[in-house]
């Protein structure tokens, strides 16, 4: 597989030099190739021109381009209009380029096609995508791409224009027309072909998480309820002015989706206080502000690159978004993707979106690098020595790296922290309400149930049970505290799995040492009583280790509409009381 780059000034030397070059591909027998035109230039007539010299000189080749935001060739910035040749030199890579019409309301449609196209060529390795710029969200799109056999790589990027703000583009391909609302969808493959890609972003999260609260597509309104201006003025003192889109560049919201990262940039910020993102994000995501620092992307970059080099590609395809452009205006838009060009011959743009496939999701990212390594035939080496470090490597992490680190660190340890507390104020609330040695509501939280059940209405009828076991001084006198605490937990287990005797529901509660109190909402006398005597009964017929059985008296009452706490509980009180003093081990109903 091999490369040729041919810069486009003006049509009569563009002719000569494709005149040469089909010469030269006649007289080696080259027939297996095709051409990307990437353009800076919007204007349709230009754009057309370049075609048509092409179509003349290489009739039966493919073709396919679109505008740009400035070209990549060879890891340097290019001329205004490149045109790239990728030879094949394998006669069994194919290629595939389909156009298709991409507006929301084609997406089903076009996202069929793209499958059927894939399932009727089961030879295809890589689905590369030049997008237009669509209005609304690409979330659609990708998400029906993921029927696509999973070892099919998917990469891309969005087509737009020098102006980076603008949301013009041109795309097009052979036969088909030049066109602002369509997707070109390149199929790669055959069995010496192989392919890989990769995102790069180099940006790290920095600081404390916000949940998404309030979205609409790609606008955010509100991340933890707060206006998302007021977050990036609060954290980052970046102003509402013209500056806003430089300024909060270097500051995109960084979140994991679909198990990847991705990046969204700040690209406006409105007059209700929401701010417009480079594309959607979900309401409900968590999302961090992440910052970039030269020195930090570049090793980053560093890193990364090494894994291309030592997939030992023929070409590259380098997907940049134009955000990274601005980032790096100050030094050299290209700085950061050096270390590529020692890899292999590369060409790209600069885009509005970059597209990647990973663990089988298509993603839609921003401030993103997608790099694509393409080869034809086997590794040449089963492993290539690491690459040598360039002259941009830097030996010390710059002071901005460090402090954004520990700024994270100690915002990760905030939030760890944050959670240690919210479960201990959790356990707390707990403890005031539940009883240690049974784990029922103790007096206090029961006193309260009835008391709010009470309030609720007149009408709600429901019952109480009050309960005490029977000559439970002797089993502490005789057999100890211990086996004392043993009855009054097996009692209790009786209650809290007395849902399955209640059809309704029921709070049960410690009223004191061996003295329980059972609330059974919307529950009438009569139906408590006949829970009560069940209560009765299994108690009665529990055996325990030294006092053996045990028996319990029990008190049933109902509300009468004109109940206080105190009315109801003497009442209940009374009908235990009443219990004991007839003989014990029996319910009594008052
Ligand atoms: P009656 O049949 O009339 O209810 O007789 P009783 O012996 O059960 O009467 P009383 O209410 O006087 O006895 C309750 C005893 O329960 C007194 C106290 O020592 C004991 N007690 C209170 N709380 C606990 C506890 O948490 N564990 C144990 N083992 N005993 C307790
Ligand atoms: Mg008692
Ligand atoms: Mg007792």
């Amino acid at each position: 597989m091999k490369q040729f780059q041919f810069e486009y000034n003006e049509e009569k030397e563009f002719s000569e030099k494709l005149n040469d070059f089909r010469t030269w591909c006649n007289s080696n027998g080259i027939s297996n190739m095709f051409f990307q035109i990437y353009s800076e230039v919007l204007d349709d007539r230009t754009i057309s021109g370049v075609c048509g010299v092409i179509e003349k000189i290489f009739p039966e080749t493919w073709y396919m381009g679109c505008s740009t935001s400035g070209n990549i060739v060879d890891c340097r910035v290019s001329s205004e209009i490149v045109a790239v040749c990728t030879v094949f030199e394998n006669p069994s890579t194919k290629i595939l380029v389909r156009q298709y019409e991409l507006t929301q309301e084609t997406v089903d449609a076009v996202t069929e096609s793209i499958l059927e196209e894939s399932e009727k060529n089961p030879w295809v390795k890589a689905i590369e995508l030049y997008f237009p710029i669509l209005e609304g969200s690409t979330t659609r799109f990708c998400d029906r791409l993921k029927e696509i056999p999973p070892d099919v790589r998917i990469f891309g990027a969005v087509s737009c224009s020098m102006d980076i703000t603008s949301s013009m583009c041109r795309v097009f391909s052979k036969g088909k027309e030049i066109s602002p609302k369509s997707i070109v969808v390149v199929f790669y493959g055959g069995k010496d072909f192989f392919v890989d890609a990769i995102q790069v972003t180099g940006w790290k999260p920095l600081g404390r998480k916000f949940h998404v609260t309030k979205s609409d597509g790609c606008i955010i309104h509100e991340l933890d309820g707060i206006l998302a201006y007021d977050v990036y003025h609060k954290y980052l003192n970046i102003k509402n002015d013209e500056n806003f889109f430089y300024n909060a560049l270097e500051f995109p919201l960084f979140y994991e989706h679909n198990d990847t990262t991705i990046l969204r940039a700040p690209v406006a910020s409105n007059a209700d206080g929401s701010i417009t993102m480079s594309s959607d994000i979900d309401v409900g995501s968590i999302v961090r502000i992440s910052y970039g620092d030269p020195g930090t992307i570049v090793e980053s970059i560093k890193e990364d690159s090494e894994k291309i080099h030592q997939f030992q590609p023929d070409v590259l395809h380098i997907f940049s978004c134009a955000a990274r452009k601005t980032f790096w205006n100050t030094t050299e838009p290209t700085y950061e993707i050096a270390p590529f060009k020692e890899i292999a011959p590369s060409c790209g743009f600069f885009s509005h979106g970059e597209f990647l496939r990973v663990k089988g999701n298509l993603n839609q990212h921003n401030v993103t690098l997608v790099i694509a390594a393409m080869r034809e035939g086997e590794k040449r080496q089963e492993e290539v020595p690491a690459m040598k470090p360039g002259e941009n490597s830097l030996s010390k992490l710059p002071l901005v790296s460090r402090l954004a680190t520990f700024i994270s660190v100690t915002s990760m340890e905030l939030e760890e922290m944050n959670q240690k507390l919210e479960h201990m104020n959790e356990k707390l609330k707990e403890a005031a309400i539940i009883d240690g040695l049974t784990g029922l509501y103790n007096r206090k939280e029961i006193q309260t149930q009835i008391e709010n059940e009470l309030i609720r209405g007149e009408k709600r009828r429901f019952s109480l049970v009050m309960l005490d076991i029977d000559n439970f001084k002797q089993v502490n006198d005789t057999y100890g505290h211990q086996e004392g605490d043993t009855v009054i937990i097996a009692l209790a287990n009786i209650l809290q799995n007395e849902k399955s005797l209640s059809p309704g529901r029921f709070s049960a509660g410690r009223w004191g040492g061996e003295e329980f109190m059972l609330l059974l909402h919307d529950t009438d006398v009569s139906t408590a009583a006949f829970i009560a005597e069940l209560i009765r009964q299994c108690f009665a017929n529990t055996s325990f280790p030294l006092v053996r059985s045990q028996t319990v008296s029990l008190g049933v009452t109902q509300t009468n509409g004109e109940d206080t706490l105190d009315s109801l509980c003497s009442r209940v009180d009374s009908a235990l009381y009443k219990a004991k003093k007839t003989g014990k081990n029996k319910v009594v109903v008052i």
